[in-house]
């Protein structure tokens, strides 16, 4: 039985559909609960990372540059499937507006390559990727899923570049750092011009993301947002689905084709 819908009503469902329909300068808004059926924990949610302090200080910055090795232990140790996980029905539905013309880009706070793995073309990635990396020192670029695979398998504990021997760090913002300017740039420039946002699976706490949907509807687009739990947003959207995402995307895909 389908309860999460339910409770939240077909009727919500079927303006969503409808919003949808009518729109075709969609802007997709992911966070970490995209992702959640896809093995990959979220940070907020209910049973979510951040409810250990310690790992949020590993992961950070400054954890990052005090002791890199356990920057990267505790980041397999938490998202261990990140760089072998597969899209969500979710991450499909994303993928498939854009290849029927409705959907103009997918801006994502999320690090796991997971819209571009479902097929979507324009994805802005705000807080980074855990695919590539840079030499902190040399600046040397990276592809690090080997690397990763050597930590697992205790061959190595960090990744040093082989130019300069300094540690590499993957291209993720963490806290303490900078958003990527241009990236940042091209997802408020998404924003402004979307005629939808489509919210998926963000509790909308981490600034300067959250600022997104705002800019949005301030620019005269829509918003839906689909999300377990309530967000400060809630009152701002057309549509609130209280539903997993994975009902959601079936739902939707299935009568838009
Ligand atoms: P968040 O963890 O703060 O919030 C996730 C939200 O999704 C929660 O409100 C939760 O209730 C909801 N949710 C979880 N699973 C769901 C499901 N199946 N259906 C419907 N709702 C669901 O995530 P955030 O807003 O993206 O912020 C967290 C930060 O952590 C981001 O900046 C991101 O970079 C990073 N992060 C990324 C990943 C990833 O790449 N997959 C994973 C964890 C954290
Ligand atoms: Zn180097």
């Amino acid at each position: 039985m389908n309860t999460s819908i339910e409770q939240t009503g077909e009727q919500a469902v079927e303006q969503a559909r409808a919003l949808i329909r009518e729109s075709n300068r969609i802007v997709a808004f992911s966070g970490a609960g995209i992702s959640t059926e896809a093995g990959i924990p979220d940070f907020r949610g209910k049973g979510g990372l951040w409810e250990n302090q310690k790992l949020m200080e590993l992961m950070s910055a400054g954890g990052f540059r005090r002791d890199p090795a356990a920057f990267y232990r505790a980041s397999l140790q938490t998202l261990p499937d990140i760089h072998r996980a597969k899209p969500t029905a979710a991450h499909r539905l994303v993928a498939q507006l854009e290849a029927q013309g409705k959907l103009s880009a997918v801006v994502t706070q999320n690090i796991d390559g997971l819209h571009q793995a479902a097929g979507s073309q324009t994805v802005h990635e705000i807080h980074g990727n855990f695919r590539t990396g840079h030499c902190v020192n040399c600046l040397a670029a990276y592809q690090m899923a080997d690397f990763y695979d050597r930590i697992e398998r205790g061959e190595i504990e960090l990744p040093l570049c082989s130019e300069c021997q300094s540690p590499i760090k993957p291209d993720v913002v963490l806290f303490g750092d900078l958003l990527p300017f241009d990236v940042w740039g091209h997802a408020v420039e998404a924003a402004r011009r979307c005629d939808l946002m489509l919210t998926l699976g963000s509790s909308l706490v981490v600034y300067p993301a959250a600022e997104l949907p705002k800019i949005a509807v301030m620019n005269g687009a829509k918003l839906i947002i689909v999300n377990r739990e309530t967000t400060d947003y809630d009152a701002m959207a057309s549509v609130v689905i209280r539903s997993e995402l994975g009902d959601f995307a079936r739902m939707i895909s299935k009568q838009l084709n």
